[in-house]
This record gives structure tokens, C-alpha cells and sequence, in this order.
């Protein structure tokens, strides 16, 4: 990523659209109180810490960049981060039961709503991959640099920026690294945050991404499966007849495959993908196992459920299909197991 980081005042300028007063926000327009905040004296002084400190926020991002945090392994990093955060200055810190870390910077108002400010701590590489940092002209390249461990250092510029400031809040700001935003995570740690914490969460914000001049504002929803058809497998030749999980999974993925073309032809967009295929160990052995993982994304819920109830009904029809006219043996057996599930949303652009 690029040596410029002065774009970090473009975050904390989103967090004061999101903290504005809500009793001020039905008098006047948005724009109106953005100005007026931005006119306040802290409010300038905590944008020039961030231009004077850059020197500082690179090295907060090289040195967590350079802690490994693969999908399901984030904790050392976590426990780094945490310290940065305590360091900085927070009323309370904690790390909860999947290992998000939280920090609160309380708010002013007697019953203060919360406002969420969060990064990932995991990156998409898996344990192993070398982590360094390294410095070609002004840019600095390492894996995971970007996603997300900018949105982490940005975190901690905007607490040390307000916190040098002396910035008051009406709000509690929650400052969240999160795990289990990559690959197979799930969203577990936002997931967790929302259903499982004590916290009344009344906006979040995420940092992820490398665009400095995006907002955005719609959840794209997925769905994704890994689906295993077993049977007891044999010899090609001198067990024909026994029911064969390729075949099986053959068919299912031809009339899934035909019946989604025509769906996702038209509508909101909605995508599918075969995306692995195992199983089998030889040329002329009916296999006893065979697997696929399976994505499936729409900009829409109802397109996401639809496309989805197509994907179960292919692999039923095959599997009822194959069971019945199979010539011996036990019938086939299929495990489809959900192993992503994000809902698709959308925040009206203009709140
Ligand atoms: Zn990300």
C-alpha cells in the first residue's frame, strides 16, 4: 500500500457524519452540521494529529502486519492489538468468548446509545506465509497489509487523535478488531458482537477495503455449502451396480446448473459456483465418498433464499432419483452442511 496514509482523516471525517447530535440532525441538513462540527477548534487540532503523526501510524501498521493472523488463528495479534488500544487510552477492554477485542471510549449522554468502529484482525493467508514488510520505493508490501491491518492502524489513529484532542462524544464508541471476517470465518465476530454481546449496537462502522473515497452501504448475502455424498464404494468392475456418489453429484449439479442458468438470467444479480470438487482414490474404484463446496451470492435475500431452495431441490431430485433405480446396495447417503451463511442488507444511502 501506498505511503499516504493523510487519507485516514477521511475515516475520522465519516465518524463525525455518524456522531453528529440526533436532536441536531431534524433542524438542519447533514451537510450543515458536518461544517459546524468541522469548524470546531479539537475537531481541526485532531485532523492536523493525524497529518503529524503519520510516521507513527506506519509503524502501528507494520509492526501488526508483521504478527501472523491467519483465518482461525488471530489471537496473538489480538492480544498486540489490545495492548495498542490500552495503550492509547480506553475506559474498558476486554477480549470476548471468539476473540474479538473491544474497546470502549465512553460516551457523555446519560443513556448513550453505541456506535461501532471496527477492523479485522484476520487476513486471508494461510499460517505460514512470510509476513515482513517490505519497502519498494514509497509503497509497502506484505500480505494482508491492506486487508484489513490498515483498518486497524486507522482504528488507533482516530482513538489517539480524539483522545489527544480531548474530543467528547455523545455516544460510546466501540473500537472492535474482529475475527472470522475471511474465507470460512463466517463473519463469526461481528456475529457474535450483534447476537451474543450485552452491547446495544446503534451503527457501525467498518474500515476494510483500499478505496479512501467509498462508503458502502449494501451487504452482499452468500450462502455456501459443503454437500458430501457417500456410499460404500468397491471395485469398478466386480462391484458395478453398487450406487456411485460421482454420479450422484453429476446429476445433482446438472439440474442445478440448469435450472439457476435460467433463474439468475434476469433480476437482481445473483451468482453460483462449484466451486471444489473431491473424492475418489482410483481410476477403477467406485468411490465412497465424494465432496463439493458451493457458493452462492445475491444482491437480494429473496433471490439468495430462492437460488438456494434450487440448489436443494437439484441435489434431492438426483439423490431420490439414483437411490430408487439403483441395482444393489445400501442407498446412497448425502450431508449437506452449511458452512457460510451472511444475509444480504442495505442501510439507506442517505442515513
Ligand atoms: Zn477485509
Amino acid at each position: 500500500m501506498c505511503l499516504n496514509n493523510s487519507k485516514i482523516s477521511w475515516f475520522l471525517l465519516v465518524l463525525v457524519v455518524f456522531l453528529r447530535s440526533p436532536s441536531l440532525a431534524q433542524e438542519r441538513s447533514v451537510l450543515d452540521e458536518v461544517q459546524e462540527i468541522m469548524a470546531n477548534n479539537s475537531v481541526q487540532a485532531a485532523f492536523e494529529y493525524l497529518d503529524t503523526h503519520d510516521a507513527e501510524t506506519l509503524e502501528t501498521l507494520i509492526t501488526l502486519t508483521e504478527i501472523p493472523a491467519p483465518p482461525f488463528a488471530e489471537t496473538e495479534r489480538a492480544l498486540a492489538f489490545l495492548e495498542m488500544l490500552n495503550l492509547a487510552g480506553v475506559d474498558s477492554s476486554y477480549i470476548d468468548e471468539v476473540g474479538n477485542v473491544i474497546a470502549l471510549r465512553k460516551g457523555s449522554a446519560p443513556n448513550a446509545s453505541t456506535l461501532v468502529i471496527s477492523g479485522h484482525l484476520d487476513t486471508v493467508f494461510p499460517e505460514g506465509t512470510n509476513v515482513q514488510v517490505q519497502q519498494i520505493g514509497d509503497t509497502l508490501r506484505a500480505p494482508g497489509i491492506g486487508d484489513d491491518t490498515r483498518g486497524l492502524a486507522v482504528l488507533l489513529a482516530i482513538l489517539k487523535s480524539m483522545n489527544s484532542n480531548n474530543i467528547e462524544t455523545e455516544q460510546n464508541i466501540l473500537f472492535v478488531g474482529t475475527v472470522g471476517e475471511e474465507g470460512l470465518g463466517d463473519l463469526r465476530g461481528v456475529k457474535q458482537l450483534f447476537t451474543e454481546s450485552d452491547w446495544t449496537i446503534s451503527s457501525f462502522i467498518s474500515i476494510d477495503g483500499t478505496s479512501d473515497t467509498r462508503v458502502t452501504h449494501q451487504g452482499l448475502g452468500s450462502h455456501r455449502y459443503l454437500v458430501t455424498f457417500a456410499g460404500p464404494g468397491g471395485h469398478s468392475w466386480g462391484a458395478f451396480g453398487l450406487i456411485n456418489p460421482a454420479h450422484v453429484l453429476s446429476r445433482a449439479v446438472y439440474y442445478f446448473e440448469i435450472a439457476a442458468d435460467t433463474y439468475t438470467r434476469g433480476g437482481p444479480k445473483t451468482s453460483y459456483n462449484i466451486g471444489t470438487l473431491q473424492g475418489g482414490t482410483s481410476i477403477n474404484s467406485i468411490p465412497a465418498e465424494v465432496s463439493m463446496q458451493v457458493d452462492m451470492r445475491s444482491e437480494s435475500q429473496e433471490r439468495l433464499i430462492q437460488i438456494d431452495s434450487i440448489f436443494h431441490r437439484s441435489i434431492n431430485r438426483a439423490v431420490q432419483e439414483m437411490n430408487l433405480n439403483r441395482r444393489n446396495g445400501p442407498p446412497l447417503v448425502v450431508d449437506i452442511k452449511l458452512i457460510g451463511d451472511r444475509p444480504s442488507g442495505e442501510t439507506d444511502s442517505g442515513e
